[in-house]
């Protein structure tokens, strides 16, 4: 068998937050390229506790932070991800994390990327006072597995303290930051950077297998890497009346990154259930 295009190759992650060992597992299992990595001071491109707004959508500012790193070590393969925690886009009334993990390789002129939504993320939030009671909020916070940030109320472009992980820390955060709230009240949140995140580098380590899979599979007309699902072939018989629904999906479809080969993938269902049938069951 052929060794991999990237067996052995230098690839750099772009970070600012301790992602190597999170994310260079995978790819070692996978691909056994030589990654590495670079501490960038990303912030500029949006942070995780809204000092900064992000400017673009999570995938185009984690291709932005890739060529980051690519540009200032001269490497022609780079990797960066981007993360959000918020209201899920499907189910607004649950917080859900979700990672993007793109590579940009400069010398076969493509992009190969992964996202992975979880439900397990330990984001908390609380208004606080000084000398308030918090235990049962620092228990739904993990703290201190999971740090802390203390912000003001009054005025969101206000001092932060970021990383707590004392309780004696996050008492004197409280009391410095009520000081220059203006209601005196403070804000107490996850600190959602990954390196102080363990539910959220649980969800980066999952991102980085699914990436570091579909880039270890090479196109079988091309061989270039990052073949695999690229959407579904639509259309499922009803398994009573036969009529079709031509929205379920029918069987995987795969595709490359670089040219127009595609082949069908695995069967995901060949007849459809009765109670999903909009003439059966409408
Ligand atoms: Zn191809
Ligand atoms: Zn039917």
């Amino acid at each position: 068998m052929l060794a991999h295009p990237y067996f052995q190759k230098k690839i750099v992650l772009t970070t600012k937050h301790d992602k190597l060992r999170l994310i260079k597992p995978a790819f070692d299992q996978y691909i056994g390229c030589e990654i590495f990595e670079i501490n960038m001071d990303t912030d500029q491109l949006g942070t995780f506790s809204g000092e900064i707004e992000r400017m673009a959508p999570p995938h185009e500012t984690a291709i932005v932070k890739a060529r980051l790193g690519m540009n200032s070590t001269g490497t022609a393969i780079g990797i960066a991800s981007e993360g959000s925690v918020g209201p899920d886009p499907l189910i607004p009334f649950i917080n859900s994390n979700i990672e993007h993990l793109v590579l940009v390789d400069d010398e076969n002129q493509i992009i190969i990327s992964e996202v992975f939504r979880s439900f397990e993320i330990t984001a908390a939030t609380t208004t606080a006072s000084v000398g308030q009671e918090l235990s049962d909020f620092l228990i739904k916070a993990d703290f201190p597995a999971h740090r802390l940030i203390v912000r003001p109320n009054s005025n969101k472009k206000g001092e932060y303290v970021k990383g707590i992980s004392t309780l004696d820390n996050l008492i004197q955060s409280i009391e410095k930051i009520s000081k220059i709230s203006a209601d005196r009240l403070v804000i107490i949140e996850s600190d959602l950077r990954a390196m102080h995140s363990p539910s959220r580098q649980k969800n980066i380590q999952e991102v980085a297998n699914l990436l570091a899979k579909r880039v270890s599979q090479l196109c079988p007309q091309c061989q270039v890497p990052g073949w695999g699902r690229v959407g579904f072939e639509k259309g499922v018989e009803c398994a009573e009346c036969k009529e079709e629904n031509p929205n379920a999906n029918r069987q995987e479809k795969l595709g490359c990154t670089k040219c127009d080969y595609t082949q069908l993938g695995e069967v995901v269902s060949n007849s459809l259930d009765p109670a999903q049938c909009q003439f059966c069951n409408p």
